[in-house]
Order: C-alpha cells, then sequence, then structure tokens
C-alpha cells in the first residue's frame, strides 16, 4: 500500500462540499472514484465526468445532492443498474451504490450485492481506475489506493486489481479498455495482463458490437493509434473484430520479389494522419484505405506483385464492414468509402500533373479534395529519404495546381454552367436523353480544358452538341 496522501486540491469544484453535505446528512460514506482520480493526478485536464460511489444508496445521495444545488438539477436514476445522474452546466456526475459483483459465463452483466467500499474498488478494471478519494467531512481527500495505482500511474502500467485471468473472463469488454487506456495514455500492458487477454480473446464474442467500435475509436482518435493495433494484433483480438486488417499482414516473396507488409504500412499511414487530422472518419480511411489489397493480390513474372482495383474492392468492403460492427451507414461510411475509392488518384497524377487530370480529380473528390490529399500524404512511408522528399513534393506540384485551376475554373463545387431547363427551353424538347447526353459533353469539355467553365461559352458548345445530335434552335 501506499503512504496515506491527501488529495484535497483535486476537490477545490464546488460540487464536492454539496456532495460532502449530503453524504453527512444522510449519514453515509462516500467517495470520488475512478477517472476523474487518475486523470487528475496524471494531469489530463479537468474531467468533466465525475463517479461518486456511496456506501449506502447512490440514487439517494444524488437525490439529496440536488436537493441542496441551487435550482435543484434533475435527477435521472436508472433503478435496473442503482445509479442515478446529476447534470450541470460544466459536469455530469453519477452516482452508485458500493457493489460487490459476481459473474456468470454467458454475459458481462453481473449479479450485484451491496458492498463496501473496498468491494466496489475490488471491482473495478485496473488499479489506476480503482483509486478512490474520501469525500467525509473528517477525511476530505484521503486517498484510498488498496493495489497501489499511484505506482502503475508512475510506472506507466495496467495491472489489473485482482487475478488478471478472471477480470477478464468476467467482463471481456475490460480487454478493450485495457489496450484502449494503454494507447491513450502510453502506459504498458502487464505481462501477466497480456497473457490474460490473448488467452481470452474469444470471449470477445460475448461483446455488442457498438462497445468495442466504441474503443476503437477511442484507439483511433489516440495520438499514436498504432499503439493499440499491435496490441490487438499481438493478443489475437484484432483476428476477431477486424479480420481485414489481418489478411494484409505478411510479405510475400515469388522468385526474388517481395510486396511490403501492408498492415504494418496501414499502420504507419494512420500515425502519420493522426499528426495531421484528429477527423475520426478520416483516420477510419487511412486504417482501411488498403483492405482491397488483401483479395487483389496476384503475382505475375513480368510486372511482379499487383494490387489491380484494390481501391473499388476496398470501398465495397467499406460498406461490408461498417455493418458488421454495427457502425452507421451514413454520410460518414460514404466518405469512407469515397477516401478507400479514390486512395491512388492524387498518386497517379502525381509525377504528371496536367490541368485536366487536376480538374478531374477536384470534381471528383468535391468537397473532400483536402481530406484526400493529407490521406495521400499521410500514405507516403518510404525509408528512402530521397524519396520520401520527391513523393511529397510532387504532391506539392499537384496542391499548387489545384489553386491555380481552381482559381480559374472552380471545379470544386461543380455547377453545370447550363442547366437542363435552359437546354429543353433552348431546343424546345421535353426530357430526355438528349439532356443528359448535353450535361455531360459539356462538363467533359469543361475538365478537359476545351472550353471554360463559364456560361457563354457552355451555351455556344451547347449549341454545337445539339446540331450534332439533329436539334434544332427554337426561335
Ligand atoms: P474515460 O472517461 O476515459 O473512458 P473512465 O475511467 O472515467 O475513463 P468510464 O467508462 O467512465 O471510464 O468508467 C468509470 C470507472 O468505472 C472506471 O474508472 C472504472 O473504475 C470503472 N469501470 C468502467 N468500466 C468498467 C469495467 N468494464 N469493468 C470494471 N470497472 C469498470
Amino acid at each position: 500500500m501506499s503512504e496515506a496522501k491527501n488529495y484535497k486540491q483535486a476537490l477545490q469544484h464546488s460540487i464536492f462540499n454539496t456532495i460532502t453535505k449530503a453524504a453527512a446528512n444522510l449519514e453515509l460514506d462516500c467517495y470520488v472514484i475512478g477517472g476523474f482520480v487518475r486523470d487528475y493526478i496524471l494531469q489530463r485536464g479537468t474531467a468533466k465526468d465525475i463517479d461518486i460511489v456511496a456506501v449506502g444508496s447512490g440514487i439517494e445521495l444524488a437525490q439529496e445532492v440536488s436537493r441542496l444545488l441551487p435550482g435543484n438539477p434533475k435527477v435521472q436514476v436508472f433503478k435496473t443498474y442503482g445509479t442515478a445522474m446529476l447534470k450541470t452546466q460544466e459536469i455530469e456526475i453519477e452516482f452508485v451504490g458500493a457493489r460487490k459483483e459476481s459473474y456468470s459465463e454467458n454475459s458481462r452483466n453481473p449479479i450485484v450485492e451491496n458492498g463496501t467500499l473496498e468491494d466496489d474498488q475490488n471491482r473495478r478494471d485496473f488499479t489506476i481506475n480503482a483509486l478512490a478519494l474520501d469525500l467525509s467531512e473528517e477525511n476530505f481527500g484521503d486517498l484510498l489506493d488498496p493495489f497501489s495505482g499511484i505506482d502503475d500511474l508512475k510506472s506507466k502500467i495496467i495491472r489489473t486489481p485482482l487475478q488478471p485471468d478472471i477480470t477478464y473472463s468476467d467482463d471481456p469488454l475490460r480487454m478493450m479498455r485495457a489496450i484502449r487506456f494503454a494507447t491513450q495514455l502510453n502506459f504498458k500492458i502487464e505481462a501477466t495482463s497480456l497473457e490474460a487477454i490473448t488467452e481470452n480473446k474469444d470471449r470477445i464474442k460475448i461483446i455488442t458490437n457498438e462497445r468495442i467500435v466504441d474503443e476503437l475509436n477511442k484507439i483511433l482518435l489516440s495520438e499514436t493509434p498504432s499503439v493499440g493495433f499491435k496490441l490487438l494484433e499481438k493478443t489475437g483480438l484484432l483476428n476477431y473484430i477486424l479480420p481485414e486488417l489481418i489478411a494484409l499482414k505478411g510479405i510475400d516473396e515469388i522468385e526474388g520479389q517481395r510486396h511490403k507488409d501492408n498492415f504494418y504500412h496501414t499502420l504507419e499511414v494512420v500515425d502519420n494522419i493522426s499528426e495531421n487530422t484528429d477527423d475520426l472518419w478520416l483516420r477510419w480511411a487511412a486504417l482501411l484505405h488498403d483492405i482491397g489489397k488483401a483479395p487483389t493480390k496476384k503475382f505475375s513474372k513480368k510486372v511482379g506483385w499487383t494490387f489491380h482495383g484494390h481501391e473499388f474492392v476496398g470501398s465495397k468492403m467499406v460498406f461490408k464492414l461498417f455493418k458488421r460492427l454495427k457502425m452507421p451507414l451514413n454520410e460518414k461510411m460514404k466518405f469512407v468509402q469515397k477516401m478507400v475509392l479514390m486512395s491512388s488518384r492524387p498518386i497517379v497524377i502525381a509525377t504528371d500533373v496536367t490541368d485536366s487530370a487536376v480538374r478531374r480529380l477536384v470534381f471528383d473528390a468535391g468537397d473532400y479534395i483536402e481530406e484526400l490529399m493529407t490521406l495521400c500524404e499521410a500514405d507516403i512511408t518510404t525509408k528512402n529519404p530521397k524519396k520520401f522528399k520527391k513523393y511529397h513534393n510532387n504532391f506539392k506540384t499537384v496542391r499548387q495546381k489545384m489553386v491555380e485551376v481552381e482559381e480559374r475554373d472552380h471545379i470544386r463545387n461543380f455547377q453545370p454552367p447550363v442547366t437542363g431547363e435552359e437546354i429543353m427551353k433552348t431546343f424546345k424538347i421535353k426530357p430526355s436523353r438528349e439532356i443528359g447526353i448535353i450535361k455531360e459533353a459539356i462538363k467533359e469539355a469543361i475538365l478537359e480544358g476545351e472550353i471554360p467553365n463559364e456560361h457563354d461559352a457552355a451555351y455556344n458548345f451547347m449549341l454545337q452538341k445539339g446540331k450534332e445530335l439533329g436539334l434544332i434552335v427554337d426561335s
């Protein structure tokens, strides 16, 4: 046990005094526990979520706190869980009665009995999450650290309070949480814990996809997401969660020709992109940008290894993967699909940057051109400094050309300069195939640079195209 410490300074927010008063009125003990204490000691900024454990009824304590607060904020009660939530303007406080838990084989939801603070600390996932500060009047701010969580915070270790094998088997979500905390905090998972996760990996099957994705998102939003994905791979969990990534692992060699390990390449791309964006979906796109490479991999004597059409195949796989993991099948998914589908486009044009290629790129990427360029730049993982510089310079040229072309041609949010209405009126025709043909021809002419993106030029082009189609101008 660590020496007794006091963390009064962590409890300066007036809400803690109110909780102390409420607990005294009800004659019960209560503590602030978990993430709030951990993050205070790690100086990770002020937490907005506060977890309070009451030795007694958490719900009654929440109601008493509300009674003492100006305006008596609403208490949300979750009877099934025996918890209550109270929100003030800047913080969210969850109240729970101290409990003892026992688990059954098929569920991560335990059988719950009332317990002591110690019982409650025993049920916590990690020693660093079991730290509690006393909120009683007499011992305000005293640290209760039965598992040396403070030492683990100092040595950056993720360790379970009880036997790891039982802890992870009881609630397999903790395996994901261990890896997520290791990634977010840049901590090591203690060896016996890592072994236990590996042993229990197939227990992940009882966890809902939503919970798994929550943790994956937190890993992806960390500073260096590869830490988490390497751990998921090492423990075998990734096989269950994202087998598409596992399929990218390994290097094949035929007749002395090798391709790169696309799994580790992908992780590098994800780390690279994380230096430049906090957009979760762009990070997902980086994670999935090469998944089509496994099913499209071929070897030919002439050209060596190829992955023809992997972008298209990959974008189709994104849909299946999102569906399987119960992720949103909305605009976010379409964005990821688009990024995967277009992930090689800037690379293809980078060696020969023509105006028309850039116009087509900007047209196809639409609002997401910036994100696409960010992805392609992150995709440069060559260890050859000369090539590294060359590739980045190529993209610089593409970006410059994009600015020039955009100033002149305004392709980014392309609106046809001549509308279908105008075509119908000019030739006095009803909605028909010809209108589509003319509109497409105008768009092509603009993208190819044959005419500028302006109404009059497009109008004249339309007249000419109409003539070719045998249409007569209505005069
Ligand atoms: P974050 O807000 O970054 O997720 P947190 O530690 O506050 O961190 P919560 O999910 O809010 O995470 O959980 C609050 C506390 O509840 C944790 O600190 C931990 O003590 C406990 N806890 C949460 N989930 C579990 C679990 N699956 N098993 C055991 N204890 C858990």
